[in-house]
């Protein structure tokens, strides 16, 4: 019986690799049980319609074979191959801003970490990988007429990318590659590839820290980077109510995936209260220490809180990062760093 599955599988292969799934290795451990037929698989492309694909294929061959399909049970494990060892020369530690959905604040939270950052004395970059809405060029104010004259430049007689520094900070996004008002999609496999490059082919030169500002939810672009990028940790943010909340939950389970395990530094509660223009007294919006008792459930470090404030949003528009306008604002970003920095060490 054994005999005849290997046979089987032997008839199977994965895309991107001409040899079939037993001669690469894929394929760990076949037990035949009573009544059931167990293949273990490693797989180490992390997309979901490969996965889907190689079930559909090896069910069909082991049919073609006239064994009993019922009786399988495929367990295909994802396990990435995760580079964290191959470190990219210059750049020190590379972490990334995830959340669960859009909306909640994760540019203008990546956006001002870099900036206070920048105001500690570190070389930062921040590489703006939302491929739905890439915002931190309107965040940093950076002009299409800049992008479009400097983006490029030869190195060793091939061409690199050139980040553009904004506010101390050295910026390579997706909106770099289209024109404002124009839709690009960027499908999974594509956006992977753009972002391998961002990573690889910039000339960053050295950085203490390189943000990474991740699209919002959980998926194949996500694993593509946690694989591809020697991450140092992922800072979460996240808005007090349950809505967001049920969302980042998927999130932290993406990274605790026994094979991704990229350490989560902490999360931050974005939006946490409304301040009272005349009584001060907080007004919370979106319910109390939701975030706060997540974290505890989770077992994350809680990283600090930020209000929700009308100029916020107004210097954000305006393309200027508020720390470096409103000192409340700016102490808070300044402990919420520090207390990045203290969790990386
Ligand atoms: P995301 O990256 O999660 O999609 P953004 O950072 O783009 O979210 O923020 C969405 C909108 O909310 C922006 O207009 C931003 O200026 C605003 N915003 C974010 N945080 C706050 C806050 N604490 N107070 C007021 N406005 C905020």
């Amino acid at each position: 019986m054994k005999q005849k599955i290997y046979q089987a599988l032997e008839n199977v292969f994965i895309l991107e690799n001409k040899k079939n799934i037993i001669e690469s290795g894929i394929v760990k451990k076949i037990d035949v049980l009573k009544d059931e037929i167990r293949i273990h698989i490693s797989l180490y492309n992390p997309t979901m319609h490969i996965k889907k694909k190689l079930k559909k294929d090896i069910l069909k061959s082991i049919k073609y074979k006239n064994l009993d399909t019922k009786k399988i049970c495929l367990k295909i494990e994802i396990k990435l191959r995760r580079n964290t060892d191959q470190k990219i020369s210059g750049i020190k530690n590379i972490l990334a801003v995830a959340s669960g959905k859009g909306g909640v604040g994760k540019s203008t939270i990546a956006t001002n970490i870099a900036v206070s950052l920048v105001k500690m004395g570190f070389h930062v970059g921040l590489l703006d990988a939302d491929i739905y809405g890439p915002s931190i060029p309107l965040m940093f104010n950076i002009e299409e007429d800049k992008i479009h004259s400097s983006i490029l430049k030869k190195k060793n007689n091939s061409y690199v990318m050139n980040p553009i520094t904004s506010y101390g900070v050295k910026i390579i996004s997706l909106g770099f590659f289209s024109k404002s008002g124009e839709a690009v999609v960027w499908r999974g496999p594509m956006a992977t590839k753009a972002l391998r490059q961002f990573i690889h082919d910039t000339d960053w030169g050295p950085l203490d820290f390189l943000i990474v500002d991740l699209p919002p939810g959980t998926g194949d672009i996500h694993l593509s980077i946690l694989q591809d990028i020697p991450l140092k940790g992922i800072i979460i943010v996240s808005t007090p109510q349950k809505i967001s909340l049920s969302d980042v939950h998927r999130s932290v389970a993406m990274f605790r995936i026994r094979s991704i395990q990229v350490p989560i530094l902490g999360i931050i509660e974005n939006m946490s209260f409304l301040l009272e223009n005349k009584t001060k007294e907080k007004q919370y919006f979106f319910g109390k220490n939701g975030v706060k008792n997540f974290s505890k459930k989770m077992n994350i470090f809680f990283l600090g809180e930020i209000p929700m404030l009308q100029e916020i949003r107004e210097y954000s528009d305006l393309g200027v990062p508020v720390v470096l306008e409103n000192d409340q604002i700016r102490k808070i970003f300044e402990k919420i760093t520090k207390n990045i920095i203290n969790k990386l060490s």
